[in-house]
């Protein structure tokens, strides 16, 4: 079946390269992703830097094509988000982490917080906040066990409107993480208003650590920051045993990165809860 799906992709793009682009074709190809099971979660662990234990996770979209192989989200989700299917494909991951986390959470004894991507179109989708609650009483799965990761600068986009998004999810029990946090340009004024839980510092900090001065001094200040302001710290893409020792000894909370785990399917996922592992 893979081979025929291979064949039959060669001859539609040879006739479809005469008269429309490499990206119409990849379009046409993302439509039906979700119809054709192509898309899938993977999970990288958020590691507690006390007990080091696994706490959460975050769940990264994948995109298989029979054809076309693996194709990376950085090409995917902009494509995405310029036909509008991002709102119908994040959707489904919200759904599907949801459902995963239950799974998790049925099999296991821990709680896990999961963590979904959130685009800054989605944003401004009116439906967003219900299907939220839908997919949370569908699956049972407690708001707590939830937690959107947006980015500082859709924040930034358009701060007060993101302001009254982030107190609707706060209502409803989930938590909001600022994601690659550090190179946009919050004041503090706004970051003071946010009502958010979690501060993720961008991985372009984290991996000068500890030798680039720069980089230590933005990491450490924006842990002291978001602590007095009552978050929690994730640092993202730590790679190396002195990068999390480092974020260690400054009191950052959580730690997720190649050092611990790249992102895994979650069968794999499920196999590093099963062993219990400190990380
Ligand atoms: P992101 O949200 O900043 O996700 C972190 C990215 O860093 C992931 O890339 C992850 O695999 C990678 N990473 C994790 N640890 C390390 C490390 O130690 N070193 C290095 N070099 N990289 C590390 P990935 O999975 O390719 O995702 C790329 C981006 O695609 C994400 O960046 C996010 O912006 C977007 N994305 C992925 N899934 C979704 C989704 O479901 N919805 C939306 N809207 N965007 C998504
Ligand atoms: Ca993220
Ligand atoms: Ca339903
Ligand atoms: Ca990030």
């Amino acid at each position: 079946a893979k081979q025929s799906g291979r064949n039959a992709y060669r001859y539609y793009s040879e006739e479809m390269n005469l008269h429309t682009s490499e990206r119409l074709r990849l379009e046409e190809a993302l439509r039906d992703a979700i119809r054709h099971d192509q898309l899938s979660l993977h999970y990288q662990p958020k590691v507690d830097m006390l007990s080091r234990r696994i706490t959460g996770m975050e769940a990264l979209l994948r995109w298989n094509h029979p054809a076309l192989g693996s194709v990376p989200p950085q090409r995917f989700i902009p494509l995405a988000e310029e036909t509008g299917l991002i709102h119908a494909i994040g959707k489904w991951a919200i759904r599907a982490a949801c459902i995963q986390n239950r799974l998790w959470q049925d099999a296991n004894a821990t709680r896990l917080k999961v963590a979904v991507n959130l685009s800054p179109l989605q944003m401004s989708d009116d439906n967003l906040i219900a299907d939220i609650r839908e997919i949370l009483d569908d699956t049972a799965l407690d708001p707590a066990w939830l937690e959107l990761e947006i980015t500082e600068s859709t924040v930034m986009a358009n701060p007060d409107k993101a302001i009254v998004l982030l107190k609707s999810l706060r209502d409803i029990g989930i938590s909001v993480a600022i994601d690659d946090f550090g190179i946009g340009y919050s004041s503090l004024a706004y970051l003071k208003r946010f009502p958010i839980q979690a501060v993720k510092i961008d991985r372009s900090f984290v991996q000068g650590v500890p030798q680039d001065h720069g980089d230590a001094a933005i990491t450490k200040a924006i842990i002291g920051l978001a602590h007095s302001l009552e978050c929690t710290v994730i640092a993202e893409g730590a790679e190396t045993q002195q990068q999390v020792d480092f974020l260690h000894e400054h009191e950052c909370d959580t730690v997720q990165g190649y050092f611990f785990s790249a992102p895994v399917n979650a069968d794999r996922f499920g196999e590093l809860l099963r062993m219990e592992m400190r990380m």
